[in-house]
C-alpha cells in the first residue's frame, strides 16, 4: 500500500484486517459474483474482499464506518464506475436507499465480531431484498447460526435466523489469515432467505417473545418457563410436551407455541 496511505487497525471498530490471498480467493470463490449480480459489503475495511468484487463487473455499494478508510478505499477504487462508498454505521443504514430490486441484494461481509449479531438482525427485517448473504464471523457464532435442536448451540439465534433463512457454515478460517490476529477462530457462512417460509408464524414478532421467554432459562421445563405466556394446557393444545426444555424444541413447535399466543389477547 501506497505510504501515504497507511491505516493503523482499530480495535473499537472491529478492525481484523484480512491478508491472506488463498482465504480471499477461497470466500470469493464461493460468493461467485457474476456481473448482472447488486453486491453490498459491510465494513471493505482496506479493500482485501472489494477488490475482487468489483473484478466481476458487478455494481457494489460498500458502508464503512471508519471515516479515515474512505481515502484509502475512494484512492483503490473511487475510479470504477461500478463502485459506491457510503460512510456510515451499517446498523443504522436503510437499505431501501439503495433502490435495489426484491430479492437482488448480495451482502457480503468480514464482519466486526461486535455488530454481527445486532446488525444480521437488522438485515433479516430488510430479508424480502436480499438474495444471499456470505459473512466471516466468529467460528462459534456460525456454530449457534447453523446448530439444529437437541445440543447447547440450538438458541433464539439458530431459531430466529434460520426461520428466515437457510444457514450453510462453509469452511472455517484460523486466527493467522488476519492482521492483527484476533483471538477467536473464525468461519464462513452462507445465509439464503426462504423463498417461502418453511414454518410462518402469524406474527414473527410472537415468535421472537416467545423464543427469547423459553431461552430465558435454558435449563427450566417449557411450562416453567413459559407460565406467563401459555397455560400448560395451551402448550399442550399446541402439540408441544411442556415437560421439555427449550433447546429439545425445532422451529416448527415454537411457531406453534407462537400461533397459539397469538389467538390470546396480548398479556399485559
Ligand atoms: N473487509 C475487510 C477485510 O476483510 O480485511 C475489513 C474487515 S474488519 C473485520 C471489519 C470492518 O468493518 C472494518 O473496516 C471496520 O472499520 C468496519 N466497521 C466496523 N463497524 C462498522 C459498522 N457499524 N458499519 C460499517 N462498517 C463497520
Amino acid at each position: 500500500m501506497n505510504e501515504q496511505y497507511q491505516h493503523k487497525a482499530r480495535k473499537r471498530f472491529g478492525q481484523n484486517f484480512l491478508h491472506d490471498a488463498g482465504v480471499i480467493d477461497k470466500i470469493l470463490r464461493s460468493i461467485r459474483a457474476k456481473p448482472d449480480d447488486r453486491l453490498l459489503e459491510i465494513g471493505p475495511g482496506q479493500g482485501a474482499l472489494t477488490a475482487g468484487l468489483l473484478n466481476s463487473g458487478a455494481r457494489l455499494d460498500v458502508i464503512e464506518l471508519d471515516k479515515d478508510l474512505v481515502p484509502i478505499l475512494n484512492h483503490q477504487f473511487g475510479g470504477k464506475p461500478n463502485f459506491s462508498l457510503h460512510q456510515g454505521d451499517a446498523l443504522k443504514f436503510d437499505f431501501n436507499s439503495l433502490d435495489a430490486a426484491p430479492g437482488s441484494l448480495r451482502v457480503v461481509g468480514n464482519l466486526p465480531y461486535n455488530i454481527s449479531t445486532p446488525l444480521i438482525f437488522h438485515l433479516l427485517a430488510n430479508a424480502a431484498l436480499i438474495h444471499d448473504m456470505h459473512f466471516m464471523l466468529q467460528k462459534e457464532v456460525v456454530e449457534r447460526l447453523a446448530a439444529g435442536p437437541g445440543g447447547g448451540d440450538w438458541g433464539r439465534l439458530s431459531i430466529m435466523v434460520q426461520y428466515h433463512c437457510r444457514v450453510e457454515h462453509l469452511f472455517n478460517v484460523g486466527p493467522g489469515a488476519f492482521n492483527p490476529p484476533p483471538k477467536v477462530d473464525s468461519a464462513i457462512v452462507r445465509l439464503v432467505p426462504h423463498a417461502t417460509l418453511p414454518h410462518p408464524a402469524k406474527d414473527h414478532r410472537v415468535l421472537e417473545r416467545v423464543v427469547r421467554e423459553a431461552f430465558n432459562q435454558r435449563r427450566k421445563t417449557l411450562r416453567n418457563t413459559l407460565k406467563l405466556l401459555l397455560s400448560a394446557d395451551e402448550i399442550t393444545a399446541a402439540g408441544v410436551d411442556g415437560g421439555l426444555r427449550p433447546e429439545q424444541l425445532d422451529l416448527a413447535a415454537f411457531v406453534r407455541l407462537a400461533d397459539k399466543l397469538s389467538e390470546k389477547p396480548i398479556p399485559a
